[in-house]
């Protein structure tokens, strides 16, 4: 056995099934012995749908998701702004929302389909490991050995407790209602509204499969404040509505309710020795802007490609240090990014939210930042540059960390050749491709759009990593230095 994965919820199914289209050996421990009828998180951004596609799952997540662009802000039945989504560069330029219960199914499906054992009901106790391998133990009895170890274990990772990492930060305050529910009378034709009241905000998402099925998620936080929580019950939520100023929205069915303490904590290190941290295990922030479980998928498509290249074909392990180098600078940005949003959302003085609404109308009306905003929200514009000068300063120019840009190919496009189990070269011109076993070779013409993206009008390379980031590029032919496969 050579890779365990503790935790199989969305994160360490996805670890999973990247190394087994890698070819190797890993087996997840979960301590469930149900699948979980959790329905979290709710949005799929694009960067993780490429992820997906590179699994060959996209078209799965599709059939049972909608396209949702854009969301309004409203004040009781009218829509006050409405915050566009320009579709980004991407084959999948929406959020593709899909209860988390059903991104598990596929998952889980797939796996089975692989053969790729998921023991249940083995909850992991105690990590123990030396400089060969990493052994637990199970509450249950029993241990399980592996060369590798990746904790996927959720926010209350006991892998992070036994490496001894800190997970650093703490509750934010907030007590938000969840609900799935179905809904008759609500005022919008939108699939995303809210309301940014005194109270905090009440916000309202269409879900797939049925026109009237809703997920509500209301700020909850004075009431808990003042010991007057209550719970999400049909009754309850009636109510809410009600005095939030909707006393035309009639609930009529109650599915999965939660009540949901927003906390904000990132793991002070990724890696101890031959284990590894992905997911919410690493980071844990509220969910505006459906980042967290996409943030768990793409640290699992990072770190697996890696530990593959590791294990199967004798890559330094230094390969492995940009896990944490990468992927941790990604959930500190995007906690930045989620606490200004959910301090602005929580705003309660009268003065401080007309501020707040004037600055959301600006926004809307502003084609440039919502086109930013989009391709922010698609997880597209994330980068791994060095961070020296040069890079930094480079702007548009394409660097090695930058996500490759897709464009057409005389055989489809670009991003249809990337994927989880390989490494690609692009090459621009006639040149004869360099032998290397584990590449495969695209390319592309001198005067086509994809050249001049790339810069490439002059010819030369461009080495795709499996998760769609640049490897190197240059002109000319690429050296054997170019294609040491990082
Ligand atoms: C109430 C709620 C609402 C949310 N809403 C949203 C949302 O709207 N949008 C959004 O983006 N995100 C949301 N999230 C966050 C989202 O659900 C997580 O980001 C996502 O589940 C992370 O996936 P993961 O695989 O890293 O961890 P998890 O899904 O937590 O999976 C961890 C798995 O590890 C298993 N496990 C734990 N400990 C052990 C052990 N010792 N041994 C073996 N197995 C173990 C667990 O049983 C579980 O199956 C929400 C979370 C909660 C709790």
């Amino acid at each position: 056995m050579t890779v365990l994965i503790v935790g199989g919820g969305p994160t360490g199914m996805a670890a999973a099934l990247v190394l087994t289209v890698n070819g190797v050996d890993c087996r997840i421990l979960e301590r469930r012995t149900r699948a979980s009828n959790s329905s979290r998180a709710l949005g799929l951004q694009a960067k993780t749908m490429e992820h997906l596609a590179g699994l060959g799952l996209a078209d799965d997540v599709q059939r049972v998701s909608y396209e949702l662009g854009g969301a309004s802000i409203m004040k009781g039945d009218r829509e006050v702004v409405h915050l566009p989504w320009i579709p980004p560069d991407s084959r999948y330029p929406y959020t593709y929302v899909v209860p988390q219960t059903g991104l598990e199914e596929i998952l889980r499906g797939e796996l089975a389909r692989l053969g790729v054992p998921i023991e249940t009901g083995a909850e992991v106790d105690r990590v123990e490991q030396d400089d060969d391998r990493v052994t637990v133990t199970l509450t249950g009895g029993g241990s399980r050995t592996g060369e590798w170890l990746i904790g996927a274990d959720g926010a209350r990772s006991r892998v992070r407790t036994e490496l001894g990492i800190d997970f650093v930060g703490d509750a934010t305050g907030e007590t938000y209602f969840l609900a799935d529910a179905i809904l008759q009378g609500v005022p919008t034709e939108r699939d995303s509204a809210m309301w940014l009241g005194p109270e905090g905000p009440l916000m309202l998402m269409s879900l797939p499969g049925r026109e009237d099925l809703w997920r509500i998620f209301v700020d909850r936080t004075d009431r808990s404040r003042h010991g007057e929580l209550g719970e999400p019950d049909i009754a309850t939520l009636q109510q809410i509505l009600a005095d939030r100023g909707h006393p035309g929205i009639r609930l009529t069915e109650l599915g999965w309710t939660s009540i949901f303490r927003t906390r904000i904590q990132l793991a002070e290190r990724y890696r101890a020795g031959r284990t590894f941290l992905a997911g919410d295990a690493a980071h844990v922030f509220p969910p505006f802007g459906g980042q967290g479980m996409n943030l768990g998928i793409q640290d699992a498509a990072n770190l697996a490609w890696r530990l593959a290249r590791v294990i199967r074909h004798g890559s330094p392990t230094s390969l492995l240090d940009a896990y944490e180098r990468e992927r941790r600078p990604v959930a500190a940005a995007t906690i930045t990014d989620v606490e200004g949003r959910r301090k602005v959302y929580a705003l309660r003085h009268p003065l401080a939210r007309g501020a707040r609404d004037l600055l959301f109308r600006a926004f809307g009306s502003n084609r440039r930042a919502a086109a930013a905003g989009s391709r922010q929200n698609a997880q597209l514009a994330t980068s791994y540059r060095e961070r020296s000068w040069r890079d930094r300063f480079a702007g548009d120019t394409l660097r090695v960390g930058d996500r490759a840009p897709d464009g057409p190919l005389a055989d489809g496009r670009l991003l249809d050749h990337v994927g989880l189990d390989h490494h690609l070269l692009l090459l621009f011109g006639d040149d004869l491709a360099p032998q290397h076993p584990d590449l495969v070779v695209v390319r592309a013409d001198r005067t086509g759009e994809l050249a001049t993206r790339y810069g490439m009008t002059e010819g030369g390379y461009v080495v795709v990593r499996p998760d769609g980031h640049i490897a190197e590029l240059g002109q000319g032919r690429p050296s054997a230095a170019a294609l040491a496969l990082r």
